[in-house]
């Protein structure tokens, strides 16, 4: 609990006493002897009376409303609280002699308060869990031994230590030593990660065991910590479609509520005492109207709607997904096709050389070739082709270099025209090239344009690709497509196996984005097509898809920043419990809205009709906004999902 809830809860329960001892004021302790009998001034001293509870419960709401009035935002909660409030006290005076209503009506109010800022702590909270990931110094290596430094201030290529117990603050690559890191902030995965010399580290981990040497290969601001941290903290910016709902509903709801109000007091007494000839009966009436303001106050939805949101986005960043706003969980709910990349998405994107065939050259020089040319690439191919090269490479060979996404790479080496890539490539430089039958990814190789040989390399599915098919039928995906830039041999055996139900090869990095448009276009306008990549070749079709997803940790940088929801530890298994976080979260916004618009309804008919009172009123808007900001919680528990 905050100071400031704390103050409020104090401020109820001392509120909620003096209102039980009033109760027993025998009723002429206060007569007025000197006031005449029957006169509203012989109420005076009881409402004095009463005013300590309500001012001690509801001061705050008060100056509110007054500041609302200053500023012209006149029909706030705040107001409507004050006005009905203060009307209920000045119809006790003139007619009633009943003051309790009043402070009652703010303390049940204050109660309802109270417990919505707990709960929006409570997720709020678990989300900051997540920002625990936030480094607070790196151990930087100087001349003077090591020095904590403020992240910001650690240059790329510095070399950092943590020791056990500390969170990795950059990016960087692991010099010396061995340890488990922990990643279940990042990734929600309680097993721990093993890390030795030569691995690459993501910032935000928490080393566990061993005392590691790491050379940064990043600045703090560009490390996957800050990059997390960014989006937490822009998510709830994002509005979704039901919380605009919200916002254009009050905009027509309040002014209409105010005018059935106005109607309530005005028009019944008017007509009674004009055309029927009857008492006007005003003090009724109006209170009939103040209780109409009071019950209209939308709070439990206005309230409720966002902190669910809230709580969903809360619910899956614990889950190792972090979704960059209230938008994409509802676009994720909403998901009916999903399109997969192949390498790095549903493959680890870590090839095996398994063959080098119809090379003159020496296979071991062959390699050297390959890893020189792709020495400034950073797609999956080329970082396999330089681990796989067992010789030291000399970068001063190499000159000029081009990469064609989706094809390859032309280099300059020693001077001789060196190009890398598929048979579309060769095709493309018209070279003859030799097909291989064997299975894998081919890159074959020519020099000063003649044909070189080709090198077989070999990816494998993920672990979790098939079971994360089968569970996105299970979600009730209508469909799912594989498009790659892969030969279709290969294409169609990784589909077979994973059981995909369409797949597209050969494609270049443009016609992902026109095959994407095609079946965008031909899906029903209901569903959303939501596309998961890993960002190399792919981050221009996250951006066109309705839905971008992401591979956090393999992923580009580009592709983080474009996608919308971003899987921290790359596992595909992770898209199915997306979207059932999302339908989830969907389902308790519509039962709130449902829930709390059927009891408003109801409670409006019951005081224009004048069977509720104002206190029922506000117990059963209390009651909803509690049920409703319960519900929301709810979302914030995805577990068992
Ligand atoms: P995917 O769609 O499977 O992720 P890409 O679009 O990234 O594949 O690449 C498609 C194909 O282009 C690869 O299978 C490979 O044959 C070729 N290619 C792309 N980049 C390179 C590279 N740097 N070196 C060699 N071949 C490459
Ligand atoms: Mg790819």
């Amino acid at each position: 609990m905050t100071g400031k809830q704390k103050k409020s809860l104090i401020r109820i329960l001392i509120a909620a006493a003096l209102m039980v001892a009033l109760c027993f004021l025998p009723e002429d302790l206060l007569h007025l002897s000197f006031v005449p009998e029957g006169s509203p001034l012989q109420q005076l001293p009881r409402m004095l009376l009463y005013l300590v509870p309500y001012l001690i419960v509801g001061y705050d709401i008060l100056l509110k409303a007054f500041h609302g009035i200053l500023s012209r935002q006149v029909f706030d909660e705040n107001f409507l609280m004050a006005f009905a409030t203060i009307g209920a006290l000045a119809i006790g005076l003139m007619k009633t002699g009943d003051f309790a209503e009043a402070p009652a009506v703010m303390l049940f109010y204050q109660i309802g308060e109270w417990f919505q800022s707990y709960a929006v702590g409570k997720s709020r909270r678990s989300i900051s869990s997540l920002m625990d990931i936030r480094p607070d110094f790196a151990r930087m290596e100087s001349e003077n031994g090591p020095e904590e430094t403020d992240p910001e201030e650690v240059p790329v290529g510095a070399v950092i230590l943590v020791r056990p117990g500390e969170k990795v603050p950059i990016d960087g690559i692991v010099l010396e030593g061995t340890s488990s890191l922990n990643t279940s902030a990042l990734t929600g995965e309680s097993v721990p990660r093993d890390v030795k010399p030569g691995e690459e580290i993501i910032s935000g981990c928490i080393n566990m065991t061993g005392l590691l040497r790491i050379r940064t290969t990043r600045e703090f601001g560009e490390s996957t910590v800050s990059k997390i941290l960014e989006l937490v903290e822009n998510a709830s910016s994002l509005k979704s479609r039901s919380e605009n709902f919200i916002s254009r509903f009050a905009r027509v709801y309040t002014p209409a509520v105010v005018i059935a109000a106005l109607a309530l007091a005005l028009l019944p007494p008017a007509v009674r005492s004009l055309f029927l000839g009857l008492a006007p009966e005003w003090g009724d009436w109006i209170y009939r109207a103040l209780t109409f303001l009071v019950i209209s106050c939308p709070c439990a939805l206005v309230i409720s709607i966002p902190l669910t949101f809230f709580a969903g986005i809360g619910g899956a960043g614990k889950a190792g997904i972090l979704v960059k706003g209230s938008v994409y969980l509802e676009e994720l709910a909403r998901t009916g096709m999903v399109v997969f990349d192949k390498t790095g998405t549903l493959t680890r994107g870590r090839f095996d050389v398994t063959a080098v065939h119809h090379s003159p050259l020496a296979e071991e020089e062959l390699l050297e070739y390959a890893a020189l040319a792709e020495s400034s690439s950073s797609h999956p191919i080329a970082v396999s082709i330089r681990k796989a090269c067992t010789r030291p490479l000399d970068l001063s060979r190499v000159g000029k270099v081009e990469e064609l996404g989706g094809n390859g790479v032309l280099v300059q080496i020693d001077g001789k025209d060196v190009a890398a890539g598929n048979g579309r490539l060769m095709d493309h430089l018209g070279i003859p090239y030799h097909e291989c039958h064997e299975a894998g990814t081919i890159v074959h190789m020519a020099m000063d344009g003649h044909y070189a040989g080709h090198i077989v390399i070999s990816d494998q599915e993920k672990p979790e690709s098939k079971e994360a098919m089968a569970a996105l039928k299970r979600a009730g995906i209508r469909q799912t497509v594989m498009l790659t830039g892969d030969r279709e041999a290969v294409a169609r055996s990784v589909a077979e196996r994973l059981e995909i139900d369409q797949v597209y090869s050969d494609l270049l990095p443009a016609d992902k984005v026109s095959r994407v448009e095609e079946l965008l276009q031909a899906k029903s306008p209901g569903e959303a097509l939501a596309f998961v990549g890993d960002g190399i070749n792919d981050a221009p079709v996250l951006t066109r898809a309705d839905l971008g997803i992401a591979m956090g940790a393999m992923g580009s940088d580009a592709a983080i920043e474009a996608a919308d929801v971003v899987l921290m530890d790359d596992n595909p298994l992770k898209i199915a419990k997306a979207i059932r976080i999302s339908r989830k979260c969907m389902r308790i916004v519509r039962q709130n809205i449902v829930f709390a618009l059927a009891v408003k309804g109801i409670c409006l008919v019951l005081g224009a009709l004048g069977v509720a009172n104002m206190g029922l009123a506000i117990f059963a808007d209390v009651g909803v906004m509690v049920l409703a900001v319960l519900n929301a919680i709810r979302a914030l528990f995805t577990e068992k999902l």
